[in-house]
Parts: C-alpha cells; sequence; structure tokens
C-alpha cells in the first residue's frame, strides 16, 4: 500500500492514510469516534453526523469491530483524543470485513483460556500484551545473533530429519522417510560439534529441536527453538563464559530496544540486566545446599539428578543466574568430557535461572578412542554413528559449547507462567494444529 502512514507517525498538518483494525467504535450521538490501531498504536478518527457526508459517517458506524479499514484525511490535534491528534477523514475504505462474533475479544476486556488463544493466534496477537511477547522474543533472537558474531561464530542451519538420536531413544519422533525409518532432530549436537571440527571453528545455530516428551508441563514443548553454541579450542569455563555474554546480550537488547513492550507488560520498573558474574557451584555443592533448604522430603545424595523441586529451592537461595558445574559423569551424555584428574566428574554444566534449568554444556570428547568407549558405556551402538565418530579421526580440536531453549529465556526474562505463552504454534500432547 503506497503512502500508508502508520498512526503513529501522524503529525498535526498532515495529509495521511492510514489503515489498520477496528479496535472500538464510540457513538456519542452527535458525534462518534472509531479507533483505528496498527502496528504502531491506535489513533481517533472523528465522525460528525451533521457535518460530514453522510455516507462516510455511516460507513464508519456501521463497520464491525476488528474489521480493516483505510481512512484517508486530516490529521488535527485534539488534546481530548487518547494520543493528543486525530483524522478528520474525507474517505474510510472498508478492505475486509470482520464477523461481528469473534472466537476472543482482540480488546482485552473479556479474558480468554490459553487454549481458546491458541487456536486464534491470529486475533490473540492483537492484544498488546500478546503482542509485546512476540516483539521482545524477536528481539532476543537479534541480540544473541549480534552476541554471536561479536565472538566471531558462524551461522550455521543442520538437519532436522535424522538417521540417529543423539539424547537417548525414548524422546524421538520416528517418521517415515522415503520407506525408511528416521527420527526428527532431538538436537543439532553432533552436528556442530562436526562444524567445529571443519574450517569453521566456532559456530552457532538457532533452530528448531523436536522432543517426544512424555507429559505436558509448563516448561517443555515438544517442538522448541534451541540456541547453541560450539567453539574450537574452548574448554568449558570458556564455554560458560560465552554463554553469561550472550544472555546477557539478550538482556540488554531488549532493556535498550523493547522499552515500550516492557512497559506494556508492566515490566519497565523491575526489568533488569544480569549484573557481575554468574555464580558458579559445583554438583556437591549444589546438592548441599538443597538438602540444607529441607524442602525435600529426601535428603539428595551424590548421582541424583536434581528434581525440579531441589532446583526451585535452590533456586531460591541463590536468586539470580547460576552454574552448576562438575557433575557426576554418570549423569551426562557421553560426548561430555570427564576432567582430566577425576574420571567420575564430568566438564558438563548448566545454567540455571532461579526458576528452571536455561542451558546444558560441557566440554565435549574429543579423543577418538575416549568417545567410542563411551558410546558403549551408554549401550548405544557406535556403528550407527560412524559419520560422526569418524570425523574424529581426521583432526578434531578440543572443544566445547552448550544449548539454550529459547522460549525458556524468554519466559524466565519475561515472568510467564506457561513456556506456550512464548511460542505462536506450540506443540505439546494435545496440540498439533495449528
Ligand atoms: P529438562 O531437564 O529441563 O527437561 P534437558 O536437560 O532434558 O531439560 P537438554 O537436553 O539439556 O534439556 O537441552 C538443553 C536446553 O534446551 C535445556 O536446558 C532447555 O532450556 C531446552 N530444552 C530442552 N528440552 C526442552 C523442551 N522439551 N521444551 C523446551 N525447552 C527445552
Ligand atoms: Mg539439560
Amino acid at each position: 500500500m503506497q503512502n500508508r502512514t502508520y498512526t503513529a507517525d501522524a503529525e498535526p498538518g498532515d495529509s495521511v492514510t492510514v489503515a489498520g483494525w477496528v479496535h472500538e467504535v464510540r457513538d456519542l450521538g452527535g458525534i462518534a469516534f472509531l479507533i483505528l490501531r496498527d502496528k504502531s498504536g491506535k489513533i481517533q478518527i472523528k465522525l460528525e453526523k451533521d457535518e460530514m457526508d453522510e455516507e462516510l459517517v455511516e460507513t464508519g458506524l456501521d463497520v464491525a469491530r476488528e474489521s480493516v479499514v483505510s481512512v484517508s484525511g486530516d490529521v488535527k490535534e485534539e488534546p481530548r483524543a487518547p494520543t493528543g491528534v486525530e483524522v478528520v477523514p474525507e474517505d474510510i475504505d472498508v478492505m475486509a470485513e470482520a464477523d461481528t462474533q469473534l472466537p476472543l475479544d482482540p480488546s482485552g476486556k473479556v479474558d480468554a483460556e490459553l487454549s481458546t488463544r491458541l487456536d486464534n493466534r491470529t486475533l490473540d496477537l492483537r492484544k498488546d500484551e500478546v503482542k509485546a511477547v512476540f516483539e521482545i522474543r524477536a528481539e532476543i533472537l537479534r541480540s544473541v545473533r549480534d552476541a554471536f558474531r561479536g565472538l566471531n561464530a558462524t551461522e550455521i542451519n543442520t538437519p532436522k530429519i535424522v538417521a540417529t538420536g543423539t539424547e537417548g531413544g525414548t524422546e524421538l519422533f520416528p517418521i517415515t522417510y522415503f520407506g525408511q525409518e528416521a527420527f526428527m532432530n532431538q538436537s543439532p549436537q553432533l552436528f556442530k560439534q562436526l562444524m567445529v571440527g571443519s574450517g569453521l571453528e566456532r559456530v552457532f545455530e538457532v533452530g528448531p529441536i523436536f522432543r517426544a516428551e512424555e507429559h505436558n508441563t509448563p516448561r517443555h514443548l515438544n517442538e522448541a527453538t534451541s540456541i547453541d553454541f560450539e567453539s574450537a579450542f574452548f574448554d568449558h569455563t570458556e564455554a560458560m563464559d560465552a554463554c553469561e555474554h550472550v544472555v546477557k546480550a539478550a538482556y540488554e537488547g531488549v532493556a535498550e530496544n523493547c522499552q515500550r513492550e516492557l512497559e506494556t507488560l508492566g515490566l519497565a520498573e523491575e526489568f533488569e540486566v544480569p549484573e557481575g558474574e554468574f555464580p558458579r557451584l559445583t554438583y556437591e555443592e549444589a546438592i548441599e545446599r538443597i538438602n540444607a533448604t529441607g524442602e525435600l522430603d529426601e535428603q539428595l545424595v551424590w548421582g541424583d539428578d536434581l528434581p525440579t523441586e531441589g532446583e526451585r529451592a535452590l533456586g531460591e537461595d541463590v536468586g539470580e543466574h547460576y552454574f552448576i558445574t562438575d557433575w557426576p559423569s554418570e549423569i551426562k551424555p557421553f560426548y561430555i568430557k570427564d576432567h582430566d584428574d577425576d574420571e567420575t566428574l564430568s566438564t558438563g554444566f548448566d545454567m540455571m535461572h532461579p526458576r528452571m534449568e536455561l542451558v546444558s554444556g560441557g566440554q565435549r570428547e574429543h579423543r577418538f578412542e575416549h568417545l567410542v568407549a563411551g558410546f558403549e558405556q551408554q549401550g548405544l551402538d557406535p556403528d550407527q554413528f560412524e559419520y560422526y565418530t569418524k570425523m574424529f579421526k581426521y583432526g578434531m580440536p578440543p572443544h566445547a559449547g552448550w544449548g539454550l531453549g529459547g522460549e525458556r529465556l524468554v519466559m524466565t526474562m519475561l515472568g510467564l507462567d506457561n513456556i506456550r505463552e512464548a511460542v505462536l504454534f506450540p506443540r505439546d500432547r494435545q496440540r498439533l494444529s495449528p
């Protein structure tokens, strides 16, 4: 549409064409107001019954809420209008009429269930506070990409249809690939490792991961967005530094460029970019601290995975982002390297928000013999992974990296209760459409 002006840019004295959705029509008798909404905001259109063309006024009064209209006219200063200006229309064109019955109310006056909202995302995102979440999500992705580029990492895209899983078989979605069994990939893990051994050295990927999670929880999706990083010649501590840098960059980007959205969400006051170094606790310290909170019925012992309530108790205790390092080797995946001086200790780490895990990472096993032995120990057939392991025979540098859950980052940053609020079209046990 040529010569279209965003409502936010309409200045008194301008002659404009604005286009958008009918937010509301307020009929006060002799005078009526049509509120038009677009990506940039809202503007008042004045309809004066005795002063203006009858047909024009009627068009404005009769149009159903949420219809798409374009309005041409002069912009006038009007202190009583919500934005201090109004348009005196010369022409109103109804471009797409909306049904008078809507499945949900975009003005937000009537609350809708999450499932109704997800079934009608188009209408749902006409609400400022829902739109704000996705504007912020986009800013987070932009900021992390910038941060990765600042670290001289190259963006890659790896296959999502694969012959074998990486994180064990139970969470795999099988598909049929020309008559052959294949799977939706759970993680770009193996591919990004193959690329640190290539000429690229340091890589990142922002892409979908698929996990056949058994249960619906507020923090698991069956299709999630993973923000992955992997670098040659990094150990786990350098990978943690990069992780902290990238997460802070996401917060900084939002603080800098999303003030309006934060205000819409009521977060402008409390929003804080994490400062200082994220504390680094060993797994041993973590279980001691969890046990000391007294929140768990049973005390944790070495080798236990951290239960959700344990993570929550520790998160409250620490009160900021933190790392858990030096996990028992047996509860970290085979591709993670153990400490050279203690094989029972893994270089694997998790980065936690007080509410939940955001990141898992570690230094990787780059020695061919150790890697193959690790596959066997985990009950996996190394032959199936030959495409991967064989590259470790041709000069694979030491390397480290991590994977960050994109939706969990959005969710924890904005204090959302349910991870589904951070995805346009979530996939869960019940939801395959839209
Ligand atoms: P959790 O224990 O919380 O289920 P995980 O340890 O199985 O997570 P990883 O394999 O370590 O997950 O994946 C790295 C990151 O990807 C996680 O820290 C999390 O942020 C994100 N992630 C993993 N699975 C999911 C999922 N099903 N839905 C949303 N995000 C996920
Ligand atoms: Mg993990």
